[in-house]
């Protein structure tokens, strides 16, 4: 479900139109709809529980409207870096509602992380455990953690967004976790309160999650039986969003539901507070990529739609293969349909947003929509090619704000230092 709809052949971003924001801003553009992202934290937090916590996953968009919008609703934050943490927190995020996760904190992030006083770090190896309580005892603090484990078990919608393999490079070996649990429980600057655990992106197979979790469970009872009893289960995020749905395309609650149930069932018994990252869902579906198209370029056997929006602003289709729906703006029931590969400007081939895509016939300074851009999005965007970081717009009601202005060319430019021999 999202709140992007056709009113008067016209697309709208709830009551704004986007043409308005593409005279506004100029294009190409991302634009987020508050309520979409409203709707999709209250549906999540119901289905898993009111008195679980959900910690949205900021790398999935750290748009701080989006962030301040979610923090509203009392969502706390999944961070991987010290950037979030600051950044969460600027949205007002308390620090007793950040997790802090990641394979490579750094003992000044990890120092940070400390004195910002957050809920929990969830510790990924033996090294970062040792460093992280060094540093809490030296500020006389004991930091609260968990340790995130490996289960072993893989999943999601791409082979790159998939981490809880044996062979990824996520969380503590199953067979090293208890060992060191034992170890964080005796530690002067921890103190270890459960297990988290986070197999991939981008799931539909909730059989591999419920089976992830199951292991979980049968960790903390073998834990338990030693006298290591746990307080907090995090199960991470990974629930996926639909991309190739055509229009009018909802996301039924009900499959939200039956993970909600799913969770219950597995840890039906266990009393320990569940946490749950949830990044792509709740911002997926948010938000679209609004771009003008340039040029035709007609070819002998296809035509190439070449847009102002590139791989640079949002890189999921290069990167990953992700398939994204194409929407006009303006609707045209009887415009002859035409194939066509859509393409940035950008010298790579893999700047391809869909190939041999059927779209009502479009003309140079069309508008048209990517959809479902709202998460890993706008976070992925680079300046590749010096082009510069694409605009964000927050959308509420009649109302929008640009909640990260177009980067200027004095920006770009000015964050370069000539070498002092060249100078
Ligand atoms: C990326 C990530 C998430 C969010 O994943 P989604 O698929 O966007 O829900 C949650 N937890 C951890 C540890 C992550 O790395």
């Amino acid at each position: 479900m999202h709140h992007f709809d056709y009113r008067n052949g016209l697309l709208h971003a709830e009551g704004v139109e986007l043409g308005a924001i593409a005279r506004a801003v100029g294009t190409p553009v991302y634009v987020y709809s508050s309520a979409t992202l409203e709707r999709h934290y209250r549906v999540f937090k119901e289905a898993v529980g009111e008195k679980s916590h959900v910690f949205y996953a900021v790398k999935a968009n750290g748009n701080l409207g989006v962030l301040m919008t979610l923090a509203k609703l009392g969502a706390g934050a999944d961070t991987v870096s010290e950037g979030e943490i600051r950044k969460a927190l600027a949205a007002g995020i308390p620090a007793g509602r950040i997790v802090f996760s990641g394979v490579g904190k750094s003992a000044e992030e990890l120092a940070f992380a400390v004195e910002a006083g957050i809920y929990q770090v969830n510790v990924e190896s033996e090294g970062e455990l040792e460093v992280l309580s060094n540093i809490a005892e030296q500020r006389g603090r004991r930091q609260a953690i968990v340790l995130r484990v490996n289960p072993e078990i893989g999943a999601g919608g791409h082979a790159k967004i998939t981490t809880g393999g044996a062979a990824n490079k996520f969380g503590v070996s199953w067979s090293e976790a208890e060992r060191l649990y034992i170890r964080a429980a005796n530690m002067p600057g921890v103190a270890i309160k459960g297990l988290a655990v986070h197999i991939g992106s981008q799931i539909f197979d909730f059989s591999a999650l419920e089976t992830a979790f199951r292991r979980m469970r049968g960790m903390i009872e073998k834990l338990a039986a030693q006298g290591l009893p746990a307080s907090r289960l995090d199960l991470g995020g990974g629930v996926g969003v639909p991309y190739e749905i055509g229009y009018p395309f909802s996301y039924g609650t009900d499959s939200l539901q039956a993970y909600g149930r799913m969770v219950r069932e597995v840890t039906a018994g266990l009393d320990v507070e569940l946490g749950f990252e949830p990044g792509r869902l709740i911002a997926g579906n948010a938000g679209l990529l609004l771009t003008r198209v340039l040029y035709l370029n007609e070819r002998a056997d296809r035509t190439f739609l070449v847009v102002d929006a590139a791989m640079n602003d949002l890189v999921r289709p290069a990167m990953y293969e992700a398939h994204h729906e194409i929407w006009p703006v303006t609707r045209k029931p009887d415009a002859p349909i035409r194939a066509y590969d859509v393409v940035g400007p950008i010298c790579e081939s893999s700047d391809t947003f869909a190939v041999e895509r059927e779209l009502p016939e479009l003309k140079p300074g069309d508008l048209i929509a990517i959809m479902t851009a709202g998460a890993y999005g706008a976070s992925m965007s680079s300046t590749y090619n010096q082009r510069l970081l694409v605009p964000e717009v927050l959308v509420k009601d009649q109302d929008f704000a640009v909640t990260r202005p177009r980067q200027t060319f004095e920006e770009l430019l000015g964050t370069d230092r000539a070498p002092g021999w060249l100078a």
